[in-house]
């Protein structure tokens, strides 16, 4: 009985599992439908300035509409790494990003670019290559691009992916940890790798003025990052609250739906061009950036 018993869970977990399988496959199939007929696009997220709410950048986000309907990348990111289509849609956002961004430099709007990236597309073969590429062929210049990589992804990734992240960085772009504060890296291994930017997870922003560790965590890691020459990003800004304290705290940057949504290019354009004092800045609703 006991037998039986264990064989029917095992068949019901293999029923689960090749439906799992089939619904990847699926999903892979659609990715590279999608990607073949542009069914993909790019949205833009503002990053300020806190101090004087000026756009220093955009973090570029994949968007896919599937039959009109929006799906997270973290619904599909998985999967089209899985599928190995990871390579050619991430070469995808940072080519369009690239030429975006350069366009807008072209106008004389003075920002840069985020991309993310995930630890497959790192260890593609000619990776460095095509980032070179993109690079010449938008006309943007490398020291203008900011590569996104998870603090966990730095922590497992191993001496192959930083050095291919070093190489990157030999180009001349800019390597931002992003979620930081979630992965784990010790103070040791931070100092030790070729990294320009961290971004506080928004775990920690969540919590300011509600959470007395997760502020005082906030605090230590602005400290930090400035001790260490680096640049900070507070991700996932919602509350006026939040901004006061994070300008408080002495942090250069961030980003958030208080700031600015992620929007697609011209909306983007849209918000610098109603801005009253003529430059990249943002008219944030009243209060919370001028307080
Ligand atoms: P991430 O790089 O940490 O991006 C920030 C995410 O937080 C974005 O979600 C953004 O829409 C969201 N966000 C920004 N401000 C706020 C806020 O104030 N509140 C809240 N609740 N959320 C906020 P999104 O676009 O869903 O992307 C999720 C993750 O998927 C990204 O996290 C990134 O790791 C990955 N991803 C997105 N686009 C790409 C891409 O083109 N390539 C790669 N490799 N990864 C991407
Ligand atoms: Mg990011
Ligand atoms: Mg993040
Ligand atoms: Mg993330």
């Amino acid at each position: 009985r006991a037998k039986d018993l264990g064989g029917g869970r095992v068949e019901v977990f293999a029923a689960k599992m090749h439906a799992d399988v089939v619904r990847r496959l699926e999903l892979g199939g659609e990715l590279q439908r999608a990607l073949t007929e542009q069914r993909f696009t790019v949205e833009f997220q503002p990053v300020v300035e806190l101090a004087t709410s000026r756009v220093t950048g955009v973090e570029a986000l994949v968007r896919w509409w599937r039959d009109g309907e929006f799906v997270p990348p973290e619904e599909f990111i998985g999967t089209a790494e899985e599928s190995g289509l990871m390579i050619p849609l991430g070469n995808w956002v940072l080519r369009e990003a690239c030429c975006q961004v350069a366009r807008w430099r072209a106008s004389g709007w003075d920002i840069g670019l985020s991309i993310n990236l995930r630890p497959r597309e790192i260890a593609a073969p000619r990776f460095v290559e095509s980032v070179a590429t993109a690079l010449d062929d938008s006309g943007l210049s490398p020291g203008m691009l900011t590569l996104e990589v998870e603090e966990e992804v730095l922590v497992d990734g191993g001496d192959e992916l930083i050095a291919r992240l070093s190489a990157l960085r030999d180009l001349g772009v800019r390597l931002a940890i992003d979620d930081f504060g979630t992965g784990y890296a010790s103070l040791a291994f931070l100092r030790q790798l070729p990294v320009d930017v961290i971004k506080i997870d928004p775990s920690f922003v969540a919590g300011l003025g509600r959470d007395e560790t997760l502020t005082l965590l906030t605090r230590t890691i602005v400290r930090v990052g400035r001790d260490l020459g680096l640049s900070v990003v507070a991700e996932g800004i919602e509350r006026p609250e939040q901004l006061v304290l994070l300008k408080e705290m002495g942090c250069p940057r961030g980003q958030g739906f208080l700031v600015a949504r992620p929007m697609a290019a011209q909306g983007v354009e849209a918000l610098v061009r109603t801005n009253p004092r003529g430059e990249a800045s943002i008219p944030l609703h009243g209060s919370a950036l001028s307080a």
